[in-house]
């Protein structure tokens, strides 16, 4: 078993672009690591609204002086050419060379990560700095590129629950030479499937997916519409290694159960993360789950220094050669990977609470009672909780409505649970209509 850090030294400076050898070659290396079934879909096939491309491939792509000095070289790192470049060679003007070569808006030493999957041109990626410095008349461009049939592959790993019901993970793969953008979300999502492969069996089947971004989650679901009305709820995961504390982004209905059960739970997961709504933080894959016509409630996990909505990119390093290795850390993969797990095992437990008593509880007479006068807190928790057990509130519903967490109120369902005076039901059981 590799470690998550071994997995990114490993993997993360593959010419990953979407469909691509250097995909595919990520993708079968983690295959080597935990059960996974590889789903594919040729180039050309229809996805509801869109079609798979074909696969990709740079062979070489530079520029360079007139008198041969090369200044930039594929070879040297893959996001000097943009993703889906097509092929172009010549000479060209200094003015006509800077209309296809990119830099990074903020980092004046890093090469950006720019993608031009669909409305395609050829272009380069470069500094600032060596773009500030080109000041020849013309230059001399070559890249040589290839589109031809290929396949778009989406790595799922299944882990069978006690019912059918299913809980999604996804994480894209597509990012070449980049790391918390994206990798760091791929080995966290695979972690967490090892611990849920090792672990008791759960209520639910849970089924992280693996694939290019967008196009991937488009080419699953609409190759899996049987599947879609048993995906009852979803987490994207990616940006998880950097120094910015976790930020969860709520799903297209923020009333879903598992919207509720992530909110009420997640402070105590993580007291420094914060919350915002769906879109608010960042945009992924869960664009597609939450779509119309799919509609699987699917928030995000991600660590955030600056959300979208703040107009800035979400961390310095991000969508650039400066996001490497170095800037991801072992301890935050892991402290990521425990708060997947507790919202995970939050979702497990979160069902109607239904009561088995009628009237209020003789408290003392099931040795539940809490003295009011050593702990005034916990007394009027345990009667507010109580009394809202009629079947109607799912524990997230009870944590909402009180304003407390989802493990404190699980603490008093664990107790009553224990003394048998609830139930939990995954289907509402009013218990007291009129
Ligand atoms: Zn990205």
């Amino acid at each position: 078993m590799t470690s998550m850090m071994d997995l990114i030294h490993e993997l993360w400076f593959l010419r990953r672009d979407i469909v691509s050898d250097g995909f595919d070659q990520a993708l079968n290396r983690l295959a080597e690591e935990i059960p996974m079934r590889i789903h594919t879909y040729p180039s050309g096939e229809a996805c509801w609204t869109w079609r798979v491309p074909e696969k990709w491939t740079c062979h070489t792509a530079y520029l360079e002086t007139l008198g041969g000095q090369r200044l930039l070289d594929y070879a040297d790192h893959p996001l000097h050419a943009v993703s889906y470049s097509l092929p172009f060679e010549g000479e060209v003007s200094r003015e006509e060379l800077l209309r296809h070569l990119h830099v990074h808006p903020r980092q004046p030493e890093a090469i950006p990560f720019v993608f031009k999957y669909y409305k395609r041109d050829w272009g380069l990626c470069a500094s600032q700095v060596l773009h500030d410095s080109l000041n020849d008349p013309a230059y001399r461009v070559v890249i040589r590129t290839s589109f031809e049939a290929g396949a778009l592959k989406v790595g799922e790993v299944v882990i069978p629950g006690e019912s059918e019901q299913s809980f999604v993970l996804v994480a894209h793969l597509c990012h070449p030479a980049m790391v918390n953008d994206d990798l760091s979300g791929v080995v966290v999502g695979l972690e967490v499937a090892r611990e849920l492969l090792a672990g008791p069996p759960r209520r639910f089947t849970y089924r992280l997916l693996i694939l290019p971004e967008t196009i991937g989650s488009v080419a699953y679901l609409s190759h899996n519409e049987g599947l879609i009305p048993e995906l009852h709820g979803g987490l994207f995961l990616e940006m998880l290694g950097n120094d910015a504390p976790h930020a969860l982004q709520g799903s297209f209905q923020p009333e879903s159960q598992v919207d509720r059960c992530f909110n009420s739970c997640f402070s105590s997961l993580d007291p420094v993360g914060y919350t915002g709504a769906y879109r608010t933080i960042i945009d992924n894959d869960e664009r597609q789950f939450n779509a119309p016509g799919v509609r699987v409630p699917m928030l995000s996990l991600s660590r955030v220094e600056t959300p979208k909505s703040s107009g800035r990119p979400p961390y310095p390093e991000y969508h650039s050669s400066l996001d490497t290795p170095a800037i991801v850390s072992s301890q935050r993969l892991e402290a990521s990977k425990k708060v997947v797990l507790g919202l995970i095992d939050a979702w497990e437990r979160n069902q109607y609470v239904v009561n088995n008593f009628k009237g209020e509880v003789f408290a003392s007479g099931y040795g539940i009672w809490v003295d009011y006068r050593l702990n005034p807190e916990g007394h009027r928790r345990l009667f507010e909780i109580m009394e809202r057990c009629d079947g109607e509130r799912t524990v997230a519903e009870l944590a909402l409505e009180l304003g407390i967490s989802f493990q404190s109120v699980w603490e008093v369902v664990a107790t009553l649970l224990d003394k048998n005076l609830v139930r939990l039901s995954p289907q509402p059981q009013p218990t007291s209509s009129r």
